[in-house]
């Protein structure tokens, strides 16, 4: 993966308060739809997470999605739209 796109992912997963939440999922959904194969969705709640997470972090869901089409298709609608779901970080 090109380091740029690291450094961004790195941002968005440090949860950087100077970046508003709709640029972050944008950010997200970019790296997402360059490298769809490093990604895969939650078959329960559709939210995307990196490979190496074996259990959904927003759901606890442990079935995943690894279609690279269908990722892609997530990240775009991901990258348009408003946070839909409470995660860990709405209760902090
Ligand atoms: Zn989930």
């Amino acid at each position: 993966m090109p380091i740029v796109l690291l450094e961004k992912l790195e941002k968005i997963f440090q949860n950087n308060e100077n970046i508003p939440q709709l640029e972050q999922r944008k950010l997200f959904s970019d790296v997402v739809f360059n490298h769809p194969e490093s990604f895969h969705a939650c078959e329960t709640c559709n939210s995307i997470s990196h490979k190496s997470v074996s259990i959904c972090p927003v759901c606890t869901g442990y079935s995943f999605n690894s279609n690279e089409g269908e990722i892609i298709i997530l990240a775009i609608k991901l990258g348009n739209q408003e946070k839909t779901c409470v995660t860990e970080g709405d209760f902090e």
